[in-house]
């Protein structure tokens, strides 16, 4: 399986200057890396990157940060996955600690977030992780993970991108161990086993994310486990993430 890399832009890339040095980046990078790269900008800046890329790298693609779980309606300040979609993104965040900490989402509507993103045929990569490894850690973790996937059909969860993010391990400059996140993951492959079967579960792409830099990729890539990594602030400097895409 080839490494999929989703870079979250944050509010950190606001100037489209900076989001041009980026994308050259990890253009020139992805020409050589074995990974598959995800660019998720601010949603305002989505189609100024689309345009961009143009036809220049099948390895890169484009996603949201977030998406809300209606297409239309009285909904002011919300855009739904259909919009997504025609603005040319293919994949989108769901569920980021700092969405469900700054505001205020809860499991039940990540798992709707995570549905109407699938019925409106984008990816969705949905993001789970305990806020401290402290005693029962791993059940906090199951529960949310099996809240934020409730009602996804067998179809979908074959097709389900899962990041594991610990809450701790973000931007922090504290990374898991790839032992542990690996662990970790294994505990969420086992749920959706359990819950689809074992051949689904095995399909599922699984990310870590948590200050990942150049210098631990490496680490995290090679855990059987994992499958990729989501990554906030590197992702963010163009020759840290060159180097990134490289060691993938
Ligand atoms: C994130 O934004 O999900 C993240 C993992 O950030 P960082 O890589 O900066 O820890």
């Amino acid at each position: 399986m080839r490494p999929l890399l989703i870079a979250n832009w944050k509010l950190y890339v606001r100037r489209p200057a900076q989001a041009l040095a980026l994308l050259d980046a990890t253009a020139r990078a992805a020409r050589t890396g074995r990974a598959r790269v995800v660019l998720c900008p601010p949603t305002p800046l989505i189609p100024f990157i689309v345009n961009a890329i143009g036809s220049r790298n099948k390895n890169i693609v484009v996603g949201a940060q977030d998406v809300f779980w209606e297409d239309e309606g009285a909904f002011t300040g919300s855009f739904g996955p259909r919009l997504l979609k025609q603005i040319r993104a293919s994949y989108v965040i769901v569920g980021h600690s700092e969405r469900r900490r700054v505001f205020g989402e809860t499991d039940s509507d990540v798992s709707r977030k995570v549905n109407a993103s699938f019925a409106a045929g984008l990816h969705p990569v949905v993001c789970v992780g305990e806020r401290s490894r402290k005693a029962n850690w791993k059940r906090e973790l199951s529960a949310q993970f099996l809240a934020s996937i409730k009602g996804i059909s067998r179809a979908n969860a074959a097709k389900l991108i899962v990041a594991y993010e610990p809450v701790w391990a973000i931007g922090t400059g504290h990374a898991d161990t790839p032992l542990e996140a690996g662990g970790a993951i294994l505990v969420l492959r086992r749920l959706l086993a359990k819950a689809f079967g074992k051949k689904i579960a095995s399909r599922v792409i699984m990310l870590y994310g948590g200050s990942v830099k150049a210098g631990n990729i490496g680490g995290f890539l090679d855990h059987p486990e994992i499958n990729g990594a989501l990554i906030g602030r590197a992702s963010t400097i163009p020759r840290e993430f060159e180097r990134i895409i490289v060691r993938s």
